[in-house]
Protein backbone atom coordinates (compact mmCIF):
# COMPACT_ATOMS: atom_id res chain seq x y z
CA UNK A 1 0.00 0.00 0.00
CA UNK A 2 1.25 3.51 -0.13
CA UNK A 3 1.92 5.74 2.97
CA UNK A 4 3.80 8.79 3.65
CA UNK A 5 6.28 9.08 5.85
CA UNK A 6 10.22 8.66 6.13
CA UNK A 7 12.73 6.05 5.30
CA UNK A 8 15.75 7.50 6.03
CA UNK A 9 18.93 6.35 8.19
CA UNK A 10 18.69 7.77 11.62
CA UNK A 11 22.49 9.36 9.91
CA UNK A 12 20.26 11.31 7.61
CA UNK A 13 17.84 12.83 9.56
CA UNK A 14 20.01 16.21 9.79
CA UNK A 15 20.94 16.06 6.25
CA UNK A 16 17.23 15.48 4.92
CA UNK A 17 13.50 17.37 5.25
CA UNK A 18 10.19 16.19 4.11
CA UNK A 19 8.39 13.17 3.81
CA UNK A 20 8.00 10.84 0.95
CA UNK A 21 5.10 8.48 -0.35
CA UNK A 22 6.53 4.46 0.88
CA UNK A 23 5.46 1.37 -0.69
CA UNK A 24 5.01 -0.91 2.17
CA UNK A 25 2.97 -4.03 3.27
CA UNK A 26 -0.50 -3.73 4.42
CA UNK A 27 -0.93 -3.96 8.08
CA UNK A 28 -2.57 -7.22 9.20
CA UNK A 29 -4.77 -8.94 12.10
CA UNK A 30 -3.40 -11.32 13.23
CA UNK A 31 -4.58 -13.18 16.47
CA UNK A 32 -2.77 -16.63 16.32
CA UNK A 33 0.36 -14.52 16.07
CA UNK A 34 -0.45 -11.94 18.54
CA UNK A 35 -3.10 -11.99 20.63
CA UNK A 36 -3.44 -8.67 21.46
CA UNK A 37 -4.30 -7.81 17.55
CA UNK A 38 -7.98 -9.40 19.21
CA UNK A 39 -8.38 -5.38 20.67
CA UNK A 40 -7.33 -3.85 17.26
CA UNK A 41 -9.28 -2.92 14.29
CA UNK A 42 -7.85 -2.00 10.28
CA UNK A 43 -9.12 1.52 9.39
CA UNK A 44 -9.05 3.10 6.14
CA UNK A 45 -8.32 6.31 6.23
CA UNK A 46 -11.16 9.36 4.84
CA UNK A 47 -9.27 12.35 5.91
CA UNK A 48 -6.12 12.99 7.71
CA UNK A 49 -4.64 15.66 9.35
CA UNK A 50 -0.89 17.50 9.37
CA UNK A 51 -0.15 18.42 12.72
CA UNK A 52 2.66 21.22 14.06
CA UNK A 53 4.43 18.26 15.32
CA UNK A 54 4.22 16.60 11.60
CA UNK A 55 5.80 19.99 10.41
CA UNK A 56 8.08 19.06 13.28
CA UNK A 57 9.01 16.15 11.63
CA UNK A 58 9.17 17.22 8.08
CA UNK A 59 11.76 19.65 9.36
CA UNK A 60 13.69 17.69 11.49
CA UNK A 61 13.09 20.26 14.91
CA UNK A 62 11.38 17.12 17.24
CA UNK A 63 10.68 13.26 17.45
CA UNK A 64 14.11 12.05 16.11
CA UNK A 65 15.01 9.88 18.88
CA UNK A 66 11.02 8.86 19.87
CA UNK A 67 11.58 7.77 16.02
CA UNK A 68 14.24 5.63 15.87
CA UNK A 69 14.48 4.17 19.04
CA UNK A 70 10.48 2.64 18.18
CA UNK A 71 10.97 1.27 14.59
CA UNK A 72 12.60 -2.22 15.66
CA UNK A 73 14.25 -3.15 12.71
CA UNK A 74 10.85 -1.64 10.41
CA UNK A 75 13.13 0.68 7.70
CA UNK A 76 10.64 3.44 7.65
CA UNK A 77 7.86 5.05 9.92
CA UNK A 78 4.70 5.74 8.79
CA UNK A 79 3.56 9.03 10.08
CA UNK A 80 0.17 11.15 10.75
CA UNK A 81 -2.12 11.05 13.48
CA UNK A 82 -5.37 13.19 12.86
CA UNK A 83 -7.49 10.98 11.61
CA UNK A 84 -11.10 10.18 10.13
CA UNK A 85 -11.45 6.88 8.58
CA UNK A 86 -13.59 3.91 8.57
CA UNK A 87 -13.39 0.53 9.92
CA UNK A 88 -12.63 -2.45 7.31
CA UNK A 89 -11.82 -5.48 9.18
CA UNK A 90 -11.73 -5.91 13.33
CA UNK A 91 -10.30 -8.21 15.70
CA UNK A 92 -12.41 -10.55 18.00
CA UNK A 93 -12.28 -8.69 20.75
CA UNK A 94 -13.00 -5.07 19.38
CA UNK A 95 -15.87 -6.70 18.14
CA UNK A 96 -17.13 -8.45 20.61
CA UNK A 97 -16.73 -5.98 23.77
CA UNK A 98 -16.43 -2.77 21.77
CA UNK A 99 -18.91 -3.33 19.47
CA UNK A 100 -16.80 -2.17 16.40
CA UNK A 101 -17.63 -3.56 12.87
CA UNK A 102 -16.93 -2.82 9.16
CA UNK A 103 -18.20 0.71 7.72
CA UNK A 104 -18.01 2.59 11.40
CA UNK A 105 -16.56 5.69 10.65
CA UNK A 106 -14.01 6.85 13.79
CA UNK A 107 -11.46 9.32 14.49
CA UNK A 108 -8.34 8.78 16.92
CA UNK A 109 -7.12 9.40 20.59
CA UNK A 110 -3.65 9.84 19.12
CA UNK A 111 -1.69 8.53 22.32
CA UNK A 112 -2.05 4.90 22.76
CA UNK A 113 -2.00 4.68 26.76
CA UNK A 114 -1.44 1.76 28.57
CA UNK A 115 -3.83 1.46 31.00
CA UNK A 116 -1.90 -0.45 33.61
CA UNK A 117 0.68 2.34 35.03
CA UNK A 118 -0.31 4.32 37.89
CA UNK A 119 -1.30 7.76 36.06
CA UNK A 120 -3.82 4.95 33.59
CA UNK A 121 -5.32 3.53 36.92
CA UNK A 122 -6.33 6.80 38.75
CA UNK A 123 -7.91 8.46 35.39
CA UNK A 124 -5.08 10.70 33.84
CA UNK A 125 -3.77 8.44 30.73
CA UNK A 126 -2.92 11.61 29.18
CA UNK A 127 -0.19 11.49 30.82
CA UNK A 128 0.26 7.57 31.33
CA UNK A 129 4.14 6.74 31.82
CA UNK A 130 4.32 4.00 28.19
CA UNK A 131 2.70 5.47 26.02
CA UNK A 132 2.90 5.43 21.91
CA UNK A 133 2.17 8.23 19.96
CA UNK A 134 0.40 7.14 16.88
CA UNK A 135 2.82 8.46 13.65
CA UNK A 136 5.73 8.67 16.00
CA UNK A 137 6.55 5.61 18.04
CA UNK A 138 4.43 3.45 15.85
CA UNK A 139 3.38 3.50 12.26
CA UNK A 140 0.26 6.43 11.69
CA UNK A 141 -2.46 7.14 9.63
CA UNK A 142 -1.03 8.65 6.55
CA UNK A 143 -1.72 5.38 4.45
CA UNK A 144 -4.72 3.52 2.93
CA UNK A 145 -4.96 1.28 6.39
CA UNK A 146 -3.80 1.58 9.75
CA UNK A 147 -4.06 -1.31 12.69
CA UNK A 148 -5.21 0.81 15.87
CA UNK A 149 -6.23 -0.65 19.38
CA UNK A 150 -9.93 0.00 19.92
CA UNK A 151 -10.21 1.76 23.36
CA UNK A 152 -8.16 4.68 21.68
CA UNK A 153 -10.96 5.36 19.16
CA UNK A 154 -13.67 7.97 18.77
CA UNK A 155 -17.09 7.14 17.11
CA UNK A 156 -18.00 10.32 14.80
CA UNK A 157 -21.13 11.09 13.66
CA UNK A 158 -20.28 12.50 9.84
CA UNK A 159 -23.96 13.65 9.50
CA UNK A 160 -23.21 16.36 12.26
CA UNK A 161 -19.58 17.02 11.94
CA UNK A 162 -18.12 17.24 8.07
CA UNK A 163 -15.17 15.29 7.51
CA UNK A 164 -12.60 17.89 6.73
CA UNK A 165 -13.15 18.84 10.58
CA UNK A 166 -14.10 15.18 12.01
CA UNK A 167 -10.06 14.54 10.31
CA UNK A 168 -8.79 17.44 12.81
CA UNK A 169 -10.53 16.69 16.49
CA UNK A 170 -7.35 15.31 18.00
CA UNK A 171 -5.54 19.18 17.75
CA UNK A 172 -9.03 20.57 18.92
CA UNK A 173 -8.84 18.20 21.69
CA UNK A 174 -5.70 20.37 22.39
CA UNK A 175 -7.27 23.85 22.67
CA UNK A 176 -10.53 22.29 24.55
CA UNK A 177 -8.53 20.75 27.35
CA UNK A 178 -6.76 23.78 27.35
CA UNK A 179 -9.91 25.76 27.74
CA UNK A 180 -11.44 23.41 30.31
CA UNK A 181 -8.42 24.09 32.67
CA UNK A 182 -9.90 26.69 34.71
CA UNK A 183 -13.07 28.26 34.74
CA UNK A 184 -13.36 30.69 31.87
CA UNK A 185 -16.90 31.83 32.10
CA UNK A 186 -17.26 35.84 32.68
CA UNK A 187 -13.66 36.03 31.74
CA UNK A 188 -10.79 38.46 30.10
CA UNK A 189 -8.17 36.12 28.46
CA UNK A 190 -5.75 36.43 26.03
CA UNK A 191 -3.90 34.28 23.64
CA UNK A 192 -0.05 34.39 23.52
CA UNK A 193 0.51 32.60 19.86
CA UNK A 194 -2.16 32.45 17.55
CA UNK A 195 -1.30 29.69 15.46
CA UNK A 196 -2.87 26.33 14.41
CA UNK A 197 -3.81 25.77 18.46
CA UNK A 198 -4.15 29.48 19.61
CA UNK A 199 -6.86 29.90 16.88
CA UNK A 200 -8.89 26.83 17.95
CA UNK A 201 -8.90 27.93 21.48
CA UNK A 202 -10.14 31.24 20.86
CA UNK A 203 -13.57 29.60 19.32
CA UNK A 204 -13.36 27.17 21.77
CA UNK A 205 -13.30 29.67 24.80
CA UNK A 206 -15.80 31.83 23.59
CA UNK A 207 -18.36 28.94 23.44
CA UNK A 208 -17.21 28.29 27.05
CA UNK A 209 -17.94 31.94 28.02
CA UNK A 210 -14.92 34.15 27.83
CA UNK A 211 -15.97 37.16 27.46
CA UNK A 212 -12.87 39.26 26.19
CA UNK A 213 -10.07 37.43 24.00
CA UNK A 214 -6.90 39.31 22.81
CA UNK A 215 -4.89 37.75 20.33
CA UNK A 216 -0.88 38.30 20.40
CA UNK A 217 0.97 37.30 17.48
CA UNK A 218 3.93 38.58 15.35
CA UNK A 219 1.93 37.58 12.82
CA UNK A 220 -0.40 39.39 10.52
CA UNK A 221 -1.85 36.92 8.56
CA UNK A 222 -2.34 35.23 12.08
CA UNK A 223 -4.01 37.77 13.61
CA UNK A 224 -6.03 38.45 10.77
CA UNK A 225 -7.28 35.16 11.23
CA UNK A 226 -8.27 35.68 14.61
CA UNK A 227 -9.98 38.61 14.25
CA UNK A 228 -12.22 36.95 11.83
CA UNK A 229 -12.99 34.52 14.10
CA UNK A 230 -14.16 37.17 16.82
CA UNK A 231 -11.74 38.06 19.12
CA UNK A 232 -12.14 41.17 20.95
CA UNK A 233 -8.41 43.10 20.49
CA UNK A 234 -5.29 41.91 18.81
CA UNK A 235 -1.97 42.97 19.45
CA UNK A 236 1.02 42.33 16.75
CA UNK A 237 4.25 41.93 18.18
CA UNK A 238 7.68 43.07 17.30
CA UNK A 239 8.81 39.82 15.69
CA UNK A 240 12.29 41.42 16.58
CA UNK A 241 11.97 42.82 19.97
CA UNK A 242 14.55 45.37 21.71
CA UNK A 243 17.56 43.46 22.40
CA UNK A 244 17.45 45.06 26.18
CA UNK A 245 14.39 43.37 26.81
CA UNK A 246 15.81 40.34 26.52
CA UNK A 247 13.45 36.99 27.19
CA UNK A 248 11.73 39.47 29.55
CA UNK A 249 7.93 40.85 28.94
CA UNK A 250 7.48 43.16 26.56
CA UNK A 251 6.02 46.36 28.20
CA UNK A 252 3.97 47.86 25.50
CA UNK A 253 2.01 44.54 25.32
CA UNK A 254 1.57 44.11 29.09
CA UNK A 255 0.70 47.85 29.30
CA UNK A 256 -1.90 47.76 26.44
CA UNK A 257 -3.53 44.51 28.08
CA UNK A 258 -3.93 45.94 31.12
CA UNK A 259 -5.50 48.69 29.97
CA UNK A 260 -8.49 46.54 28.32
CA UNK A 261 -8.55 44.71 31.62
CA UNK A 262 -9.31 47.14 34.74
CA UNK A 263 -5.87 48.51 34.85
CA UNK A 264 -4.83 44.97 36.35
CA UNK A 265 -4.43 42.51 33.72
CA UNK A 266 -6.51 39.33 31.82
CA UNK A 267 -8.23 36.58 34.13
CA UNK A 268 -6.29 33.99 32.33
CA UNK A 269 -3.75 33.91 29.82
CA UNK A 270 -2.52 31.08 27.64
CA UNK A 271 0.86 30.38 26.20
CA UNK A 272 0.53 28.54 22.88
CA UNK A 273 3.71 30.25 20.93
CA UNK A 274 6.67 28.18 22.58
CA UNK A 275 8.39 31.95 22.64
CA UNK A 276 10.39 32.24 26.13
CA UNK A 277 9.86 36.46 25.88
CA UNK A 278 5.73 35.13 25.14
CA UNK A 279 5.94 33.60 28.23
CA UNK A 280 7.17 35.86 30.48
CA UNK A 281 4.87 38.60 28.73
CA UNK A 282 1.95 36.20 29.38
CA UNK A 283 2.55 35.71 32.72
CA UNK A 284 3.16 40.01 33.33
CA UNK A 285 -0.30 40.72 31.41
CA UNK A 286 -2.51 38.72 33.67
CA UNK A 287 -3.94 40.12 36.90
CA UNK A 288 -2.74 38.79 40.17
CA UNK A 289 -4.12 35.28 41.45
CA UNK A 290 -4.82 34.53 37.73
CA UNK A 291 -4.14 31.50 35.86
CA UNK A 292 -1.19 30.76 32.90
CA UNK A 293 -2.22 27.98 30.19
CA UNK A 294 1.11 26.28 29.25
CA UNK A 295 1.03 24.62 25.93
CA UNK A 296 3.48 26.18 23.59
CA UNK A 297 7.01 24.76 23.93
CA UNK A 298 10.34 24.49 22.07
CA UNK A 299 13.55 22.29 22.96
CA UNK A 300 16.04 23.56 25.47
CA UNK A 301 16.02 26.01 28.96
CA UNK A 302 13.38 29.16 29.67
CA UNK A 303 14.01 31.88 31.76
CA UNK A 304 11.03 33.00 34.23
CA UNK A 305 11.87 36.77 34.35
CA UNK A 306 10.37 38.15 37.45
CA UNK A 307 9.75 34.65 39.29
CA UNK A 308 9.09 35.92 42.92
CA UNK A 309 6.22 38.37 41.61
CA UNK A 310 4.41 34.71 40.76
CA UNK A 311 4.27 33.97 43.85
CA UNK A 312 3.92 37.19 45.54
CA UNK A 313 0.68 38.04 43.22
CA UNK A 314 -0.54 34.05 43.29
CA UNK A 315 -0.37 33.58 40.12
CA UNK A 316 -0.78 29.72 38.49
CA UNK A 317 0.84 28.01 35.87
CA UNK A 318 -0.72 25.24 34.66
CA UNK A 319 0.84 22.62 31.74
CA UNK A 320 -1.35 21.02 29.18
CA UNK A 321 -0.87 17.86 27.65
CA UNK A 322 -2.73 16.01 25.05
CA UNK A 323 -6.17 15.71 25.62
CA UNK A 324 -8.41 14.05 28.59
CA UNK A 325 -9.24 10.47 27.55
CA UNK A 326 -12.09 10.71 26.94
CA UNK A 327 -13.16 13.84 29.05
CA UNK A 328 -12.30 15.98 26.60
CA UNK A 329 -13.58 14.26 23.34
CA UNK A 330 -17.16 14.38 25.05
CA UNK A 331 -16.59 18.01 25.44
CA UNK A 332 -15.30 18.71 21.87
CA UNK A 333 -17.90 16.08 20.51
CA UNK A 334 -20.66 18.53 22.18
CA UNK A 335 -18.79 21.93 20.78
CA UNK A 336 -18.64 20.42 17.17
CA UNK A 337 -22.29 19.24 17.05
CA UNK A 338 -24.04 22.47 19.15
CA UNK A 339 -25.51 24.98 16.25
CA UNK A 340 -24.78 27.83 19.37
CA UNK A 341 -21.56 29.04 18.81
CA UNK A 342 -20.51 28.29 15.32
CA UNK A 343 -17.28 26.36 16.46
CA UNK A 344 -17.60 24.52 13.15
CA UNK A 345 -18.56 26.45 10.80
CA UNK A 346 -16.06 28.89 11.42
CA UNK A 347 -12.97 26.41 11.47
CA UNK A 348 -13.85 25.12 8.23
CA UNK A 349 -14.27 28.57 6.69
CA UNK A 350 -11.82 30.37 8.21
CA UNK A 351 -8.86 27.72 9.48
CA UNK A 352 -9.75 25.50 6.74
CA UNK A 353 -10.31 28.42 4.19
CA UNK A 354 -13.56 26.42 2.90
CA UNK A 355 -11.15 23.64 1.66
CA UNK A 356 -9.41 25.79 -0.59
CA UNK A 357 -5.48 25.02 -0.85
CA UNK A 358 -5.98 22.97 2.36
CA UNK A 359 -7.54 20.23 1.43
CA UNK A 360 -4.72 17.76 -0.54
CA UNK A 361 -5.38 14.42 -2.82
CA UNK A 362 -3.61 11.87 -0.59
CA UNK A 363 -2.19 9.78 -3.54
CA UNK A 364 -1.68 12.84 -5.47
CA UNK A 365 1.18 13.87 -2.97
CA UNK A 366 3.49 16.60 -4.29
CA UNK A 367 6.20 18.02 -2.30
CA UNK A 368 7.23 20.87 -3.17
CA UNK A 369 3.39 21.94 -3.17
CA UNK A 370 2.43 20.65 -0.07
CA UNK A 371 5.59 22.21 1.57
CA UNK A 372 4.21 25.83 0.45
CA UNK A 373 0.39 24.77 1.94
CA UNK A 374 2.00 24.05 5.50
CA UNK A 375 4.02 27.22 5.52
CA UNK A 376 0.95 29.17 4.17
CA UNK A 377 -2.34 27.73 6.07
CA UNK A 378 -2.80 26.61 10.00
CA UNK A 379 -4.16 23.25 9.10
CA UNK A 380 -3.94 20.84 5.63
CA UNK A 381 -5.66 18.26 5.78
CA UNK A 382 -5.59 14.74 3.32
CA UNK A 383 -8.31 13.33 1.26
CA UNK A 384 -8.24 9.61 0.60
ZN1 LIG B 1 -1.60 16.55 16.23
ZN1 LIG C 1 -0.35 4.17 31.36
Amino acid sequence: MKALGLDIKREEWESTTGMTLLDVPEPKLDEGRDPLDGGRVIIRPLYTGFCGSDKGIWFRHAFKDMIFNSLNGQPYRICGHELLGEVVETGQYARDHYGYKPGDIVSTESHIFCGRCHQCRIGDAHVCSDHLIIGISTDGCFAEHVKLPAKELWRTDTDRIRPEVAAIQEPLGNAVHACSTVDLRGKTMAVFGCGTIGLFSILVARAMGATTIIGVDPNGHNLEMAERLGVDAVYRVDPEPPRRLGVGPDPEIVNEIKKRCFGEGVDVAFEMSGSNQALNTAIAATRAGGDIILFGLSAGDYTLTGFQDIILYGKSLHSVIGRKVFQTWYIMSNLLMSREHGVQEKIYDVILNRGEGTVFQFREFERSRFEKAIATHPKIVLKY
